[in-house]
Parts: structure tokens; C-alpha cells; sequence
């Protein structure tokens, strides 16, 4: 057992809190949203080489990165976890969250499904969400609503999203986001129910 794993079972606080759904489907929303209901979570900062969307600020939605200044990343061990998505990127810092969890706090991780089965080595206790689309045709009008990606980034990103939806089954709980105010209190009921646990 890990330095880390044994203070969490001591403490039984802290807690890992993974969400994963495809591109598009409303993650980043439920999720902002969340944390302004319940400002005591603390949501992990990912860093990336995409590039930034117009209104993205660096530290708060992402850090921005160089491909080479990742890879040093990833050379120094300092992800948690890390996968590639659709061309870019994307991982999460490991001493903010163990940081976190360590104090006993509630670490919300947004990521895709390689990230996300990743963290389930690491963390098997994590609790793990997937968010659905009511179809993959409305998952597709809400990415090309986004207006931020080409064409072949919104292919590449409906490709996946099959890929993922097909393993909503390993998650451990499945919450179609189509009413957004339903899909969010289900969220907020699955954690602070399993919190009684
Ligand atoms: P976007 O480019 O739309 O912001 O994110 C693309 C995908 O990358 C999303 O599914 C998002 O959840 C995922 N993602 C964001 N941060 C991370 C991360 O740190 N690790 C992994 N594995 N995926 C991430």
C-alpha cells in the first residue's frame, strides 16, 4: 500500500472523484455548476497541447503546454495520469491531487475513458461517473454548436465519443445528461449519498 493510500484509508476523508464522458456532452458545464454549489470540491487542473479556446484562461482551465515541456512532464513522472485525445495531450498533475486528498479534501478529475481507466489502477476506490448523451446525434449538434473545432477535430472527437459511450458500463455510475438541472442533481445525490458509505 501506497504512503498515500494508507493515509487516505486512516483519514478516510479524502476522496478521488473521476468524470468522464465524451467530448460535447456537457462535462465542463455540470461541472462548473457543481463547484459553484459546492465550492468545499476541489477540481484538479489538467495541463495540455491543445491550444487554447477563446476565453479559456491559462491555470484555470487548463495549463497550456508545450508538446516537449508535456513530455518533460511525463519523463519526471509527474502525471498521474496521461493520454492522448484526438491529437493532443491531456494529464493531470499528480502533487496538486495527492496534495489534496492527503488534507482530506473531495478531488474531482475531468478526463477521457484511457485517463480514467488509468486512475482506476491507481486509485481503485475512486468513485467513477460517466456522463451520456441523450443520442450521438445530439452529441454531434452540441459540438458543432461549440463552433471551436474543424472538421476533422469534430470527426476525430464523434469517433471517440462511440468509443467511450460503448464503455459507460465500466463506470460506476451512468447519468444521461439531457435535462441539465436533472443531470445535475443526480450528480450531486451520487456523491454526497455515497458519501454515508
Ligand atoms: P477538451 O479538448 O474538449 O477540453 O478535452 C478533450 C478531452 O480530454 C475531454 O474528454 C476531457 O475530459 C479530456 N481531458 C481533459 N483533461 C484531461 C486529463 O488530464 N487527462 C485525460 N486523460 N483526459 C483529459
Amino acid at each position: 500500500m501506497s504512503d498515500l493510500k494508507r493515509e487516505e484509508t486512516q483519514m478516510g476523508m479524502g476522496k478521488l472523484i473521476v468524470l468522464t464522458g465524451p467530448s460535447g456532452v456537457g462535462k465542463g458545464t455540470l461541472l462548473r455548476s457543481l463547484m459553484e454549489r459546492h465550492p468545499e470540491l476541489y477540481l484538479s487542473i489538467s495541463a495540455t497541447t491543445r491550444s487554447p479556446r477563446l476565453g479559456e484562461v491559462e491555470g484555470k482551465d487548463y495549463y497550456f503546454l508545450s508538446r516537449s515541456a508535456f513530455e518533460r512532464m511525463i519523463a519526471n513522472g509527474e502525471f498521474l495520469e496521461w493520454a492522448e485525445f484526438a491529437g493532443n495531450l491531456y494529464g493531470t498533475p499528480r502533487t496538486a491531487v495527492e496534495e489534496q486528498i492527503r488534507r482530506g479534501q473531495w478531488v474531482i478529475v475531468e478526463i477521457e475513458l484511457e485517463g480514467a481507466r488509468l486512475i482506476r489502477k491507481a486509485f481503485p476506490e475512486a468513485l467513477r461517473i460517466f456522463i451520456l448523451p441523450p443520442s450521438l446525434v445530439e452529441l454531434e449538434y452540441r459540438i458543432r454548436s461549440r463552433g471551436t473545432e474543424t472538421e476533422d477535430a469534430i470527426a476525430r472527437r464523434l469517433h471517440r465519443a462511440e468509443v467511450e459511450i460503448n464503455a459507460a458500463t465500466e463506470f460506476d455510475i451512468q447519468i444521461i445528461n439531457d435535462d441539465f438541472e436533472k443531470a445535475l442533481d443526480r450528480i450531486e445525490t451520487v456523491l454526497f449519498a455515497t458519501a454515508m458509505c
